[in-house]
């Protein structure tokens, strides 16, 4: 592939200032693990409201996840408001859709007024069909049920793809924009928040103290935090909660390019289903991610990707390639609250946190959790807090799946072995990266850990 490089459009064309490392010892009220778009937009809405917050990060702030995703700022999840109404029932699907258009008014409001407005662009979201009209018309009956009555049924003809499909329903008035031009502004810019941060830090251990605070521990320091989040993408404290069972990772990969003489999309458009295409303009270039799959068994190459865009967009010049993973949840819906259900005897809570399981629909996922946390730890009631809580249940027949790779992955005669739950590890030639299929941890050739749960390196 000429002229394209390995790393994404928005690490390319944002630089973030650089925070020293942890060393000694350091305290705070709350300490965030993780500076991805959750910890960030958490540690910016804490601080505003006077707490004194800590973020500590393994590599670069903005460098995880939040480095690949397409940033459609939506509430239109895929397909998702037929599930949750048949599982949850209107009330709570309602709910769910409630909390992500909130979330899209709140980036608008942290958008507006910065001079570039992080390039945030109020547009439709469609999810379309290649596989008939049925499936839409029962999304368009759920959300009906629900009192969505801003989404709207289209016809194949309408939308702006260069292939034919079933139709699509279409959000309007949501949202896209550059997450990293937005961490920048609540790092640097005059939002900047108060919270100190840390880069090259990562946390390996919490310990408990006997006066209920925690100390969290990282190569060179610790610090001593009263309540800790966990914003680390896939929380690595395995003694409770159980994340190992409850969630899995799938990696995508995404080209961004010249689409030829192709006009740019002014929507932003998705498959229902899981192994098609996902579509966005940004910066001149249409992003095109396709390809899913457990870490290590992507069911396609960037190659591939390439081929497709070619055929689509005659004349496609691809500029960026990259791939991110995000972690799935047994339900669809992230887990965002208590990092385990009950605290010991005699204690009010215990002081841990998440915010996790974004379902690669982490953008409003972030911002809804920044709330809903913010409220939690400020004493206050949230009323998504028992929609989202990471301990409702688990039996679902995605956890028999989960054991189920996990536990052929345990048994493979095959080295090396994940220093995680020491799961047997795929090797990614295109990548160059030892992967996880069990829980998404990676590792770089010389067996540096690039990704957790995982928090060691491999040799
Ligand atoms: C291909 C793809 C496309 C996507 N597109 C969209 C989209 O269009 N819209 C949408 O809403 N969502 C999308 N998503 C999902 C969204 O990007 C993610 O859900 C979101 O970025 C997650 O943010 P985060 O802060 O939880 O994780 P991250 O951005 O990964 O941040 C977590 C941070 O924690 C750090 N960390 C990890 N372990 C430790 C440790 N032990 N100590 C200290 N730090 C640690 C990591 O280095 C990382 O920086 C997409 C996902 C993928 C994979």
């Amino acid at each position: 592939m000429k002229l394209s490089k390995d790393i994404s459009l928005w690490e390319d064309s944002v630089r973030l200032k650089h925070y020293p490392r942890l060393e000694g010892v350091a305290g705070c009220e709350v300490l965030i693990i993780g500076g991805g778009m959750a910890g960030i937009l958490t540690a910016h809405r804490l601080a505003a409201e006077g707490v004194d917050v800590t973020v500590a990060e393994a590599g670069r702030i903005g460098c995880g996840v939040t480095a690949g995703t397409t940033a459609k700022i939506t509430s239109q999840h895929g397909l998702i408001y037929q599930k949750l109404v048949s599982h949850l029932g209107t009330e709570r699907a309602a709910l769910y859709l409630k909390g992500n258009e909130d979330a899209i008014g709140q980036f608008t409001q942290l958008c507006e007024g910065e001079p570039d407005s992080c390039d945030f662009r109020r547009t439709s979201n469609y999810i379309y069909s290649m596989s008939g009209e049925q499936v839409l018309e029962q999304e368009m009956k759920a959300l009906e049920q629900i009192g969505c009555s801003a989404a709207r049924m289209r016809s194949g003809d309408y939308l702006e793809l260069p292939f034919q499909t079933d139709g699509a329903v279409e959000f309007p008035m949501q949202a896209c924009f550059h997450p990293r031009k937005l961490l920048k502004h609540v790092t640097e810019g005059e939002k900047a928040s108060s919270a100190a941060i840390f880069e090259n830090s990562r946390i390996t251990r919490l310990k408990r103290w006997p006066d209920g605070g925690w100390e969290a521990i990282s190569e060179h320091g610790s610090i001593l935090a009263d309540q800790v989040i966990f914003a680390c993408h896939f929380p690595f404290m395995d003694r409770r909660g159980g994340y190992f069972a409850k969630m899995y990772q799938s990696r995508s990969l995404v080209i961004a390019g010249w689409p030829g003489i192709a006009a740019e999309l002014k929507g932003m458009y998705l498959d229902e289903a899981e192994s098609g295409l996902s579509f966005r303009s940004a910066d001149g270039m249409i992003l095109l991610g396709g390809g899913s799959g457990r870490p290590g068994k992507v069911d396609s190459s960037w190659q591939q990707l390439q081929e497709q865009a070619e055929v689509l967009y005659p004349g496609w010049e691809t500029r960026y390639r990259w791939a991110a993973q995000d972690c799935m949840t047994l339900d669809g819906m992230p887990y965002i609250g208590p990092y385990y259900g009950k605290p010991e005897p005699g204690e009010k809570h215990h002081g841990l946190w998440t915010a996790t399981g974004f379902n690669k629909w982490g953008m409003t996922g972030s911002m809804v959790s920044s709330v809903v946390l913010t409220d939690l730890i400020c004493g206050r009631e949230n009323k998504y807090a028992e929609l989202f809580r990471p301990d409702r249940s688990v039996l679902k027949p995605q956890l028999a799946l989960n054991v189920l790779e996990s536990t052929v992955n345990l048994l493979k005669p095959k080295v090396p072995r994940c220093r995680h739950l020491g799961c047997a590890l795929t090797w990614n030639e295109e990548e160059q990266t030892w992967e996880c299929p069990c829980h998404g941890s990676r590792y770089d050739k010389k067996g540096q850990c690039i990704e957790g749960p995982s928090v060691k390196n491999l040799f």
